[in-house]
This record gives structure tokens, sequence and C-alpha cells, in this order.
């Protein structure tokens, strides 16, 4: 229904499945009839996903996003035909780039992974509202996005420090971690999205979760190893309590 609701994700989806172009149409800006005007997030989301494009080495024309309103019939089929014939130059996906279809594939599929993660780190600028033609271009650079998906952020627990108060499970939006009771929490970072929450959630007396920049993640500790021995308060200490 509104344009502010095709997610980043929906766009590599039909890349993913073999589309050579992909069209979005949207109302004219500043004439949404809501006050969320999703145009303009729809617009923010279209300027991300060219240069995420340009990342993987696929042409970013391959992606056309442009507002109308439905009493444009004329400027509708001309922007469509004109799409159209670009998306024909432009060749089959991949194949037009030079790309191996399985490296292009599970770079597809990488990426689609990460789209929480990338829409969490760049929250502000896709809410952003550019009213001036001239400064889509510089929303987001081919650098940051590079630097972005080159630097990807995880989270870890530490073992030595993970006391098994279950909070970042309870938290966690993906059940992410695997948490049992006396068990050191461990993630799953085939599941994680890197919302951040267990890092914001675990109890700065604990500080068990640990954010990892551009390193490899620390192998788990295997299971058999994950229960807390508790130290036995002294006798003393607990007449005190
Ligand atoms: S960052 Fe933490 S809370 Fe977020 S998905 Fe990953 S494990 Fe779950
Ligand atoms: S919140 Fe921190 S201490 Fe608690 S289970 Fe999670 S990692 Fe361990």
């Amino acid at each position: 229904m509104c344009s502010g609701r095709v997610d980043l994700e929906f766009v590599l989806r039909a890349f993913s499945n073999g589309m050579d172009g992909v069209f979005i149409g949207g109302c004219r800006l500043n004439e949404c009839n809501y006050i969320t005007h999703g145009n303009y997030h729809a617009l923010n989301m279209a300027l991300l996903c060219k240069k995420i494009m340009e990342h993987i080495g696929l042409n970013p024309d391959r992606l056309r996003i442009e507002f109308m309103s439905s009493a444009e019939g004329i400027l509708f089929a001309e922007v469509m035909s004109e799409f159209g014939n670009k998306v024909r130059e432009l060749g089959p996906l991949g194949k037009g780039e030079g790309i191996d279809q399985n490296e292009l594939k599970s770079k597809l599929a990488e990426i689609r992974k990460l789209v929480p993660y990338i829409k969490v780190v760049h929250q502000e600028k896709l809410a952003s509202r550019l009213e001036n033609p001239e400064h889509y271009d510089k929303l987001f650079t081919k650098d940051e996005i590079d630097k972005l998906l080159s630097e990807v952020i995880s989270y870890y627990i530490d073992p030595e420090k993970c006391q098994a108060c279950m909070t970042c499970a309870k938290r966690c939006p993906v059940e992410a971690i695997l948490s049992a009771k006396n068990q050191v929490h461990v993630i799953d970072q085939e599941k994680c999205i890197k919302c951040g929450t267990c890092f914001e959630a675990c109890p700065p007396k604990f500080s068990a979760v640990t954010k990892i920049s551009g390193e490899p993640v620390p192998p788990p500790l295997p299971e058999e190893k994950r229960t807390i021995v508790r130290k036995k308060k002294e006798k003393g200490e607990k007449d005190k309590e």
C-alpha cells in the first residue's frame, strides 16, 4: 500500500530470486496522506540499497525509485518503458557485471543476513527527509558502506564473566542466545542479527557481553563446560545476612 513498507530485505530478496531489475513506485514526495511520509523512507532505503549494490559489484541502475500520482498514467508508462530498456541493456543480473552466479548468490545471502544490523546502524539517516535531490547521492557514501560491511560488529559472551542471570536471553528479539539456568550463555552467531540489545541489557556488574569489530568471534564454550560452579558463602558471612 505504501512505498515506505518496501523493506531493504524485499529488494535484496528480489535480486536473490534472479530479478534483473527492481522498480519502486511511490506517491509524490510531500503529498503523502499520512504524517509518516513513508515515501521518504522508501527513497532513503533505495539510496542505501544502491550503495550496497555497488559494494557487491552490481550496477545500481538495476534499482529505480520514482514518485508520481495515480493520475500520471503517461508518465508511469514512459518511466516503465525507459526502465525496461535500461534493464535489458544491462543484461541478466550478475552476468552483465561479470560476476560469477554462485559468488553473487553468496554475496546477496550474506548481505540479507545483515539487513537488521544495517538498518540499526543507519536508522537516523533512514528516517531523514531529503528535500533537495542534489543531496540524494550524499546521504550514503560508498566508502561508508564499504567500511560498514567490512567491519561488521559481532557480540560475544565472555564465559569468565557470564553469571547466567538470563537477562540477555529474555531481551534478545530473535532467540539467538542459548540460555539455561546456571549455564554460561552463548550467542548463536548464525541467528544473531547484531541488534546490540544483549550488550545494553547485561548488568554492568557482570559486563559479560563484548562487542567485537573486524575480528573473528571466539568459539563457543563446549556444552559440557558451561555449568557455573558458584562458591558457597562462608558461614560467618551467611550469619551476618
Ligand atoms: S546482538 Fe544480542 S540481543 Fe541482538 S540478536 Fe544478537 S544475541 Fe540477540
Ligand atoms: S545478561 Fe550478561 S550475565 Fe546475564 S546471562 Fe546474559 S551475558 Fe550472562
